[in-house]
This record gives structure tokens, sequence and C-alpha cells, in this order.
């Protein structure tokens, strides 16, 4: 059932209106004055244009999703705003009352004052307090008994903490002091040896032009291997090599493998002398990654010249070392003479620290035979704070969060359809049945699905008893009206069900049978209870700073709004409750959105420090028509730098089936600029 006020001819126009809004927030658009082109966010359709009859084509699709949900990233196309016509009243009485809500909820908890909403923060407090507010506001029940929140607790896992039980190096027979010396790093295996020392320059396998710290037949088994930090430098200590192929060639951990590769049994880190970089001993922690099975110690560059002028014939100490590894004029050297012993253990855990957290439900109450059986409308409240927990970019560490897609988004969507759905029941017919709706926002998803886990642990009304879920995770970004649902194969019938509705809303909807497996509807679905994840989209913006209030979409997520009411009205009307399924396998296929895919997979375990390491190229696909091979580090696309995955991400959403594309590339020592055309995916 359609809500009866709104007709499509107005639905149109909030999409125009939520791109405007979405535009007053970028000041420099603004700024610009009449006929700016600025990147649009939102609509396809002409602004401004005083004309409310849709154009073109009002009824809604249904087409397939992208296999992985992070592939759902519909293109923004580019709108021209003429700022000196901006009517801002016109805009907001055309945006109607749902979307002007949804914008002001979404305005209020993305902003600083709401903290990013982390967990055990005063603005997850505040949050809670706000939603419950609301709840309140619309005299739903309380969920809990005699309480609209449910307070929990679970744990995270969070960084490794390494404690050196034993340090003990002597060189030469002198015993060196632990900490001022040398230092044991967390990536360090326990043994106890004695070892012959050999210098192992920078221990790069292959830089450009040829070089390498080894030969082919270099065998350091049961040697101590002396390895100097980074990459080779000139006379003044700068690097010799480009960026990229510095930071990629210079990772610690690849360094470590090629030695230990060629069977080291022990290894002797000292960050090069005259040079820009760091020259003071580690501190004992996990960013060396998982622990080798030999000793690895960092000695200072002291010790480490004390080692070299003692042995060598002619005297020369670190730098001297230093200046032939830089050119290449040596790869190794056995130290004459001179032996390393070694004792050391290392313990290393993984913290976890207990949280609390804080779900906030309220029940608007059904009738008839229906009333003891239930809907659930819910998204979560929480989002990253600072950033200063794992999975967040480090240079973003610190920073707020403002989380306005993920998911003040949801949170505002639920708050609305409480509004929408209390008003609806009151307007329906008194002899009509109809299930109670539990509206709910879960804190602790950001940190692993918390809680909805102890929602559903929980449930306050027996998961039997509950006909579907509908999960709202990130609705704030409607692009080109294009909508992503998943679930829509966990329900008996939920596929024909949902059908017309999808049509009738005018967006283009990509269905995934299964869940996204990677949001609250899944604890819905362990349960076995059908559930629905609603989802605008991945971008660039994604869990970063720059995930701001005026990116969302006010018109599009009313759109998405009036959707979810005809869903959760036509479930909750109907006398039959929806049985859960097994979904079938997700459709694979995708179609319908004129996007390109490159074809890779990424290697998450290699240490590029830039870069995107490719472990796999897919047959068929772009990457592999245009040359690319497993090994490659992706580091720039045309002339812009590919850092890490959210760049290439974000160059990958620019293009159409068929663009051209330069994708420069390391592969061993050269740097290689590979054509690529790019394919649909
Ligand atoms: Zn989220």
């Amino acid at each position: 059932m359609a809500r009866h006020h709104r007709s499509l001819a107005l639905v149109l126009t909030f999409a125009t209106a939520g791109w405007l809004i979405g535009t007053i927030g970028c000041q420099a658009s603004l700024a610009h004055g009449g006929g700016a082109p600025v990147p649009a966010l939102i609509s396809d359709a002409p602004v401004n244009s005083g004309d409310r009859t849709p154009a073109g084509e009002t009824r809604g699709r249904v087409v397939a999703a992208p296999s992985r949900i992070t592939d759902f990233a519909p293109a923004e196309s580019s709108v021209t705003v003429d700022a000196g016509t901006l009517n801002l009243r016109r805009v907001f009485e055309d945006l109607g009352d749902d979307a002007t809500l949804w914008y002001q909820h979404v305005q209020t908890l993305a902003n600083p004052f709401f903290e990013g909403r982390a967990p055990e923060t005063r603005g997850q407090a505040l949050t809670a307090e706000y939603v419950e507010f609301f709840f309140r506001l619309y005299d739903l029940e309380p969920a809990f008994s005699s309480s609209y929140t449910q307070p929990f607790s679970y744990s995270r896992r969070g960084s490794t903490k390494v404690k050196i039980d034993l340090a003990e190096l002597s060189i030469g027979g002198r015993r060196l002091s632990a900490g001022t010396d040398f230092v044991v790093l967390g990536n360090s295996g326990d043994a106890e040896l004695t070892a012959p020392i050999t210098f192992v320059g920078y221990g790069i396998e292959e830089g450009p032009d040829g070089y390498s710290s080894f030969d082919d037949d270099t065998d350091l088994t049961g040697r101590a291997a002396l390895l100097l930090r980074y990459t080779p430098v000139d006379e003044s200590g700068e690097s010799l090599w480009d960026e990229d192929q510095t930071t990629w060639q210079a990772g610690i951990r690849r360094k470590m493998r090629a030695v230990a590769h060629r069977g080291a049994a022990a290894i002797i880190l000292v960050n090069p002398p005259d040079t820009d970089g760091p020259s003071g001993l580690e501190k004992p922690t996990g960013r060396f990654g998982p622990g080798l099975d030999i000793p690895v110690v960092q000695v200072s560059p002291a010790i480490a010249n004390a080692m070299l002028v003692e042995s060598d014939p002619d005297g020369r100490g670190l730098a001297a070392w230093r200046r032939m590894a830089d050119d290449g004029r040596i790869t190794t050297y056995d130290l004459y003479d001179i032996q390393a012993t070694l004792h050391t253990a290392v313990t290393r855990t993984r913290n976890r620290s207990a949280l609390s957290g804080t779900n906030v439900a309220g029940i608007l109450r059904g009738r008839g035979d229906l009333a003891d059986t239930y809907v659930v409308i819910g998204g979560h409240h929480d989002h990253v704070g600072f950033g200063d927990h794992g999975g967040i970019r480090a240079s973003n560490r610190g920073q707020l969060h403002p989380g306005a897609d993920d998911n003040a988004s949801g949170t505002a969507g639920v708050l609305v359809l409480a509004r929408m759905l209390t008003e609806g029941y009151r307007e329906a017919p008194r002899n009509m049945d109809l299930r109670s709706i539990i509206f709910v926002t879960f804190d602790g998803e950001e940190m692993g699905l918390h809680g909805s886990r102890a929602f559903t642990d929980d449930l306050p009304v027996g998961a039997e008893n509950v006909s579907i879920m509908l999960n709202m995770d990130m609705i704030g970004r409607l692009r080109s009206r294009n909508l992503s649902v998943l679930g829509t194969g966990t329900g008996e019938g939920l596929t024909d069900l949902l059908r017309p509705h999808f049509e009738r809303s005018g967006l283009t909807v990509a269905v995934t049978e299964a869940g996204s497996g990677r949001s609250d509807d899944a604890n819905f679905h362990a349960i076995k209870v059908p559930a629905l994840h609603f989802f605008t989209g991945m971008h660039a913006e994604y869990t970063t700073p720059g995930d701001h209030a005026y990116t969302v979409n006010p018109g599009g997520a009313a759109e998405i709004l009036d959707l979810l009411f005809d869903i959760a009205y036509d479930v909750a009307s109907r006398p039959q409750k929806l049985a859960y399924r097994e979904p079938g396998p997700s459709s694979g296929e995708n179609r319908g959105y004129g996007r390109v895919r490159l074809g890779i997979r990424p290697d998450m375990n290699d240490d590029v420090e830039t870069g995107v390491a490719v472990a796999a190229v897919s047959t068929g696909t772009s990457a592999e028509a245009g040359g690319m091979q497993a090994g490659d580090v992706i580091v720039g696309w045309d002339d812009k730098k590919i850092a890490d995955m959210r760049d290439l991400f974000e160059r990958l959403q620019m293009h159409e089936p068929g663009d051209t594309v330069k994708i420069t590339v390391i592969r061993g020592s050269e740097k290689v600029v590979l054509d690529i055309t790019l394919k649909a995916s």
C-alpha cells in the first residue's frame, strides 16, 4: 500500500531538491556563482525547472546486483546548478516533511557534537538518548519491559601486544646492553644461538635497473644477516629511487622474508647512517608483522659500525659499506672472524577489551489478530568516532569520522519511518489487522555486529513471531536512482511480494538473494528471520572523515523510505507470516550499471606500503587483456597515484566500459605502464 498523500511527480522533485541540498554544503561549489559545474551527487533531473511533471521513465526496474556488494556504487551524473536562481525555500517545500526531517536527523547525528558515535563515548550516549527521545515522542512502547534501551557488553580484539621476555646479544664476545645498543623486535622468534654474520646490504631481491642485494646462489644458512633498513640513497642521504619503488621495496616484512628465505638463522637490522630516516631503536610493537621463527634484533648504527670496522681488513665502517650497497657494488659480505650470540624470547598477545553498548528499541503496537506478531525495522547508530580502531586508514586516525551515510542515514531512516508508520497506522481502517512494528537502532555494529547479535540473542518477542526485518545501513547516497536490496531470497515468496513495490518505487533496484553478511540483517538470518538490507552503494568517503552530512541526498532517502513504508505496511497487514528460506547463491552476474571491473584479486597480506599488490588476475577480464600479472603492484592510474585500495576504487568509479587507461605497475624491478581497456563488470 502506497502512502496516499504522495504523488509520483512530487517524488521526482524530491530527487532534484535533494541534489541541491547536497550541494549547499559544498561551499566551494556555490561560491562560483551561476552555472558552475559541480560534481553531481544525486539527480539526473533538471534543476529548478518549475515543472513537476516527471519526464521519462517513472516505473522502477529490478536488476541483478554485482556479485560482491562492495562493487555496488552507481555512477553519479553531472548536473549544473545556477546558484543565482536557487530558491532555498522552494527547495525545502519541494523536499517535503519526511525528507526534511530525515535530513535534520542526519545533520544532527553527523555533527561533531556526537563525536562520530564511537562506543563508550559521550557522543554514543547522546545518540542513544536522541533515538529514545523520538521513540517517546511517537508514543512507541518501550521494547525491553519498561525500558527503551538494552545494555549489552562485548569484547573486541585489539592490537597485538608484544612483550620481550628475553633479550641477550653478544657480538664478538662483547655483551651488548638491551635498550641502548640493541632491541629485540616484535616479530622476533625465540631462540638461543651463535652464528657468523653476513652483511646483506638493503636485503632487496629486485630493484630498478637490475639492482639486487643477493646473488642467484646467495645462501645464508646458519648465518646472522646484518640488514640495512630502507632503500639505497645518494651521497646526501636521499633516496636514489623514485617514491613508488622506494616505499614498495623498502617494506620491512618483504626484506626480512627475502633474508629468511635464504636460510638466515637470525636478522640484525640497522638503520643506515647519514640519511633522512629515523635513527633510533624501535619499541616492541606488532608493526613488523607476524612473528618469524628466527631471532630478529635491531642494533644501533654505532654497534653495526664497530662490527664492520673490526672485521674489515681495510677498517671500513657502516657508512662505507652502506655506500657500496647504495650503488650495487657489492651483494653480500661475510664478516671475518666475528660472531653473534643471541638469546631471545617474545610473547605476542592480541589484547581484548570489554566494551559496553546500548541498543534502543520501541514498539508501534499493531491490532487485531496480528498484533502479537512483528515487523522489525532497524539500522545501526554507532560509527567509528575518531577512527582509532582497526580498518581505518592510518592517515585518518585521530580525525572525526562523522558517519553521515554510515549510518546516520539509516538511523534517521528508522526515526522517520517510526513517524510515517505511526501516522499510517492511525489512518488505517479500524477493523484492519496489523502486526506490531519494532523500531530499533543498534550499537556496536562497526566492531562486528555486536548490537544486533545481543538483540537477536534475547529477542523481546521471540523469533517465531517476526515476519521480516528491514535493515538500513548506508541509504544516504542515492545516485541515479539506483538502490541495492539484499536478502530478497531469504523469505518464501518474498521476491514476488517485493517486485510490485520495487516497480512502483520508480527506482532501479539491484537485488541480491542472499544478505550481505556484513550488516545487522545477518544476525536476523542467523535466527531464521527473513531480512532485507537497503543500501545506496559504496563511495570514496566510506569510513573516512569525508562522510559529511552535506553529501547525503534527502530527496533520494525519502524515495527509499517510501519504498520501505510500502514493504513494511504490506508485510504488516498480510495474514500469512513470511517463512524463512535459505537464499540461493548470489547471482554472480551483474547487469545494468554500465560500470567497469578490473578483474584482480588484491593481495591483502602483502606489506606494500603504497600501491595495491595483485595476488591474482581473473581470466577474461580487463586486467588480463591488458597484460597485468599476479605479483604486479599497481601504483598509478593515468596521472594519478594509487596508494591503496580506496584510490583504486575511486578511479574505477570514474570510467565507462570501453575507456582505455594507463595503469602503472611495479613488476620486479621495472616500472611498467599497461594500456588497459576497461570492460563492463
Ligand atoms: Zn554501516
